[in-house]
């Protein structure tokens, strides 16, 4: 699969890491949106969420969440933070290897736009 978040887990396309271990990367994103603003992924290619979900992976899912909510918490030093899964074009979603943002340290607005 030509997929770079699976080149930047394979380590051949490189990455501000903040967390690894052999299911999970969290990195930063190239294009912040928040002072913090991480992408939580599974390092398995799974192109969404419907995707891990229908794949039973029901231990990996918490682990993903689990990560994303303690980076969000640290980063959002007690302010808070949002989690956000974009999937498929309504979603927004512009790179099909699964990942969660993680967004902390300013006011965000809501709705979405
Ligand atoms: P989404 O639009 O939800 O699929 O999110 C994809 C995110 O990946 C965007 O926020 C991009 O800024 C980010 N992104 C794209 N390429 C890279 C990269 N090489 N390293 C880190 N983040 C990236
Ligand atoms: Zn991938």
């Amino acid at each position: 699969v030509d997929c770079i978040f699976c080149k930047i887990a394979a380590g051949t396309l490189p990455a501000r890491e903040f967390y690894r271990d052999d299911e999970l990367l969290a990195i930063a994103d190239i294009d912040p949106q928040a002072p913090l603003h991480l992408l939580v992924m599974p390092v398995k290619h799974y192109a969404n969420i419907v995707e891990l979900i229908d794949a039973g992976e029901s231990a990996l899912a918490a682990r993903w969440l689990a990560l994303a909510s303690k980076l969000g918490a640290e980063g959002g030093g007690g302010a808070g933070f949002r989690l956000v899964v974009n999937t498929g074009a309504n979603g927004g979603q512009t790179v099909d290897h699964l990942h969660l943002h993680v967004l902390a340290e300013r006011a965000l607005g809501w709705p979405p736009g």
